[in-house]
């Protein structure tokens, strides 16, 4: 792994499971000062920790990324304890509710949009003008084919991600020139506890692919690194996605 993110410090939110505890575990293993960010305090303590313990410098903090004030804090408080903020993984999502529209709850539809859209855009909004200020920065928006087509029963998820990824091209738009690398990040079909609440949901197509099916973690993480890396440089404002082939063969998975 390259030894470039020596020393960086990485800001990973949704990090106590899924993707953004491999993403974390694997910022570390190559020499980033990560932040560990979930709602649950404790079980991304406890990755921390665990990274800790093999000899990676990790710290964690509970943040509900809708919370502006506290997202604040958190920016605040990560550049304290570990010096700085070089990567921001704006992991963080629900996928819920599930639903059809017709039937669909207000409140749960628009908590769905305040953590997918409005809570990416918080994080970024906390880090954007440091970087900016010091001229350097990647951030990585986790995006999904979802921001690209419609699927049944996800109209809150599929209208989040869709306006994540018209954000990440905002990003890209205002700050070119400034040293700030943006992307989007497609992870595909992962084997998280969010494809356990998929596929007990019995709605639409990705709910009856198999577990077995589904591609590990590992993959997706390996293309999330290599954004944070230069050798992504050409990819800066684009939405990366591990179902494009030409992407799969740059990070050895072609
Ligand atoms: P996951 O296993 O459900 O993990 C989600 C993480 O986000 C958890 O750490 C969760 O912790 C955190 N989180 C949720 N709401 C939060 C909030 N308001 N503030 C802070 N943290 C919050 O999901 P995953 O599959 O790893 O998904 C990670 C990202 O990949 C998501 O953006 C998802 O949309 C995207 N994605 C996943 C797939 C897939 O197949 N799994 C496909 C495409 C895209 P707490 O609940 O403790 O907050």
């Amino acid at each position: 792994m390259s030894s470039e993110l020596k020393g960086k410090v990485a800001l990973v939110t949704g990090a106590s499971r899924g993707l953004g505890e491999g993403a974390a575990r694997a910022l570390a293993h190559a020499g980033a000062k990560v932040m560990l960010v979930a709602r649950d305090g404790a079980l991304a303590g406890r990755v921390a920790r665990d990274i800790a313990g093999k000899g990676g410098q990790a710290e964690a903090m509970a943040c509900d990324v809708s919370d502006y004030a506290a997202v604040h804090k958190l920016v605040a408080e990560t550049r304290a304890r570990l010096g700085g903020l070089d990567i921001l993984v704006n992991n963080a999502g629900v996928i819920e509710p599930i639903a059809e529209i017709a039937t669909s709850d207000p409140k749960a539809w628009a908590d769905n949009i305040t953590i997918n859209l409005i809570g990416a855009y918080h994080v970024i909004r906390a880090v954007l003008p440091e970087m900016l200020a010091k001229g350097g920065g990647t951030i990585v928006n986790v995006s999904s084919g979802a921001a690209y087509r419609p699927l049944e029963g996800w109209s809150a998820y599929c209208s989040g991600k869709a306006g994540l990824a018209m954000l990440t091209r905002a990003i890209e738009l205002e700050t070119k020139g400034r040293g700030i690398r943006v992307f989007g990040f497609s992870p595909g079909t992962i084997d998280t506890e969010m494809q356990v609440k998929i596929r007990a949901s019995g709605m639409n197509m990705i709910s009856k692919i198999p577990r077995g099916d589904l591609s590990p973690v590992e993959h997706a993480v390996r293309g999330l690194v290599h954004l944070c890396t230069a050798a992504a440089d050409d990819l800066v404002g684009q939405d990366a996605s591990m179902r494009d082939e030409p992407f799969r063969q740059r990070i050895g998975l072609g």
